[in-house]
This record gives C-alpha cells, sequence and structure tokens, in this order.
C-alpha cells in the first residue's frame, strides 16, 4: 500500500514510517519540523528515514497538504502531526485549536477530496479526564481537564462526523503514554534518563500513575489495524498502570541521584489505565512489552548518544 504520515518526522510517526516500510508498504511523511522540542531530534529521524528509502517532505499541513496528497496516490493516511503536550495548552489555547481540531480537519477534507480510502487519527487517553480503574473506549465523555484534551476529544468528533456524513473510513487510536527510544524531550521517562545520567535530581510533579505503553507495542497495534482496515475507536495502551514515583525510585537507586517533589501540573490527571479489549478482539493488538525492557532499551539508547 502506498501511505503517507503526517507529523512522520516525530516520535511515532518516525516509528511508524519505518515499521510500515519495513513490512514492505511505500511510505510518505509530511513534517513541519515545528519547535515544540528540538528540531534536531526530528531532523536526525528524517535522515534515518530517508535513509531507508522513506520520502520525506518539509512541509505544513496549513498550508500544503492539498499539494502533497497531489503528488501520490494514498491508501491511508495516518494523521500525527499535533501540538502536543498538556501544560502549553493552559497558556496558548487557541493555538491548540489551530493544530489540534483545525489541522485535523483540514486532513479529513484533504481525504474526502482526493479519495483517500481510510483515515487513521492520533487521539489521547487525555480525552477520559479525571477517573480511576482501566477505562473502556466509551467512558469518554468530554468531561476533560486540559485544552490539549478538549481539543483531541473536538478532533475525535470531527473524525466521527466525516464517518457519518460521508461514510469515510476513520479510525482513532488513544495512545497512553509512549515511551521509548527516539523519544520526546518533554515526557517523564526521557527527561527522567537525561536527569539520571547528568546525574542531577529527578524532578516528580505530584504522584501520576500512568499506563506506559512502548513504542513498538504502539507501532505494532496501528499495523494490525491498518492490516484489518480496522474501523472505529481503540485504546492502544499497556494495560498497566505505574506509579511514576516508583520508577522515579528505582531510576534514583540505580543512578544515585535524589528524587525532587514538586506540586501537580494542573490540567494533568492523576490516573491513566487502558482497557484494550476492543484493539485486541477488533484487530489483535496485545501488548507485549514489560516497562523493566522499555526502560533497559531506552537507558541504551540515551546512553549511545553521550
Ligand atoms: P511529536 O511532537 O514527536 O510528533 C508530531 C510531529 O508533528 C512533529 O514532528 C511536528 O514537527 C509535526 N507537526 C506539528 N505541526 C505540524 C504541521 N502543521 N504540519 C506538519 N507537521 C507538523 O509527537 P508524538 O509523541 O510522535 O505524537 C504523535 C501524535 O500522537 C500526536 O498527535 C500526539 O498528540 C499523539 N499522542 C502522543 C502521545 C505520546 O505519548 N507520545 C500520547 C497521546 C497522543
Amino acid at each position: 500500500m502506498q501511505i503517507g504520515i503526517t507529523g512522520g518526522a516525530g516520535f511515532i510517526g518516525a516509528a511508524l514510517a519505518l515499521r510500515l516500510q519495513a513490512s514492505g508498504h511505500t511510505v510518505y511523511v509530511m513534517d513541519a519540523f515545528t519547535d515544540y522540542y528540538d528540531v534536531e531530534l526530528k531532523l536526525e529521524r528524517a535522515q534515518r528515514l530517508q535513509a531507508d528509502g522513506i520520502g520525506v517532505f518539509d512541509g505544513n499541513v496549513h498550508e500544503e497538504l492539498g499539494t502533497w496528497c497531489e503528488a501520490h496516490t494514498f491508501d491511508a493516511l495516518f494523521h500525527l502531526a499535533a501540538l502536543p503536550g498538556v501544560p502549553g495548552s493552559l497558556t496558548e489555547p487557541h493555538r491548540y485549536i489551530e493544530d489540534d481540531i483545525a489541522m485535523t480537519v483540514t486532513v479529513l477534507e484533504a481525504a474526502r477530496t482526493h479519495g483517500i480510502p481510510h483515515v487513521f487519527f492520533a487521539s489521547s487517553s487525555s480525552v477520559y479526564g479525571e477517573q480511576t480503574g482501566a477505562l473502556l473506549e466509551q467512558q469518554a465523555t468530554g468531561n476533560v481537564m486540559s485544552p490539549y484534551a478538549a481539543a483531541k476529544y473536538s478532533a475525535e468528533t470531527f473524525c466521527r462526523t466525516y464517518h457519518n456524513l460521508y461514510d469515510m473510513n476513520v479510525t482513532i487510536f488513544r495512545f497512553f503514554t509512549v515511551y521509548g527510544p527516539f523519544g520526546r524531550p518533554d515526557m517523564a521517562l526521557f527527561r527522567f534518563i537525561e536527569q539520571a545520567l547528568d546525574g542531577q535530581p529527578l524532578t516528580v510533579f505530584g504522584d501520576p500513575v500512568r499506563d506506559f505503553t512502548y513504542i513498538d507495542d504502539i507501532t505494532r497495534g496501528m499495523e494490525q489495524a491498518l492490516e484489518a482496515k480496522a474501523i472505529g475507536l481503540f485504546n492502544l495502551g499497556a494495560n498497566r498502570p505505574e506509579s511514576v514515583r516508583d520508577i522515579a525510585a528505582m531510576l534514583s537507586e540505580r543512578f544515585n541521584v535524589p528524587v525532587r517533589s514538586a506540586p501537580a501540573r494542573t490540567g494533568d490527571v492523576s490516573m491513566t489505565w487502558s482497557n484494550t479489549d476492543a484493539a485486541r478482539q477488533t484487530f489483535g493488538y496485545v501488548p507485549s512489552f514489560t516497562l523493566a525492557d522499555g526502560i533497559e532499551r531506552m537507558i541504551k539508547w540515551h546512553l549511545e548518544r553521550r
């Protein structure tokens, strides 16, 4: 298949591109190399993709999606480009409306006008808001805690609207705290490992519990959904809530650095925990990486870069 990925120089997009290309698909990515975090990391990922023969288009979805779609005949489009992160959404909510809602509508419109048969959208566990227990897809009601979550929930609603209006094949994934090599510097595990290797204290905000999901489990799930032509809404998580404080304590002992407590950040929920029965039943998704194994792989990657 010919596959397009927006945000393909991002953490998840680049890993997905490599997996799908290795499976025999022809993959094209588009990325604007935004400065939400270190652009060098995105350029490095893009170089890695190009080395594998993946076409990388340096372009902005807001302005150049049409041009890119005209140049290819996509069988499926994964929309991963976004402005991520909860804290920034509290200070700049309008940017999240632009980059997480309006940009998704732009993608849906492009898919409709160019006849792209299947669109996959990257949503987030944050749409569940403040709830406890292993969460089923239908438990998200829009009662969220941050503009980021509100934007993702709204973008999901547009995806459903296009499915209902135009019979478009649309799949929504809700990712749960994805981690692994080549990750995002703003996320807790990346930050902890860098702080530990620098001999600095590990800062834990509040006492959160997160369903950390290894990048390879996420991209395998996405590929399974593509192959199964699965339509609908699916959690992609690890089914395993972990205390961020316990992880910091483990790294603190191993690298002999202290843990520093900071107040919980406004907008962050206290717990995320996925129920992934729907993904398992529909396309055979079973997360397989233990947190210990995933963290070892991450540490190895961070060490190799020093
Ligand atoms: P990322 O920031 O690494 O990747 C997003 C990419 O999109 C970046 O490379 C960025 O340059 C690009 N981009 C942003 N605006 C663009 C634009 N206008 N045009 C073209 N490209 C643009 O983030 P990620 O962690 O890989 O996340 C991918 C998707 O998954 C996002 O939609 C994110 O909200 C969602 N998500 C991620 C997680 C996680 O734990 N990483 C959890 C839930 C949801």
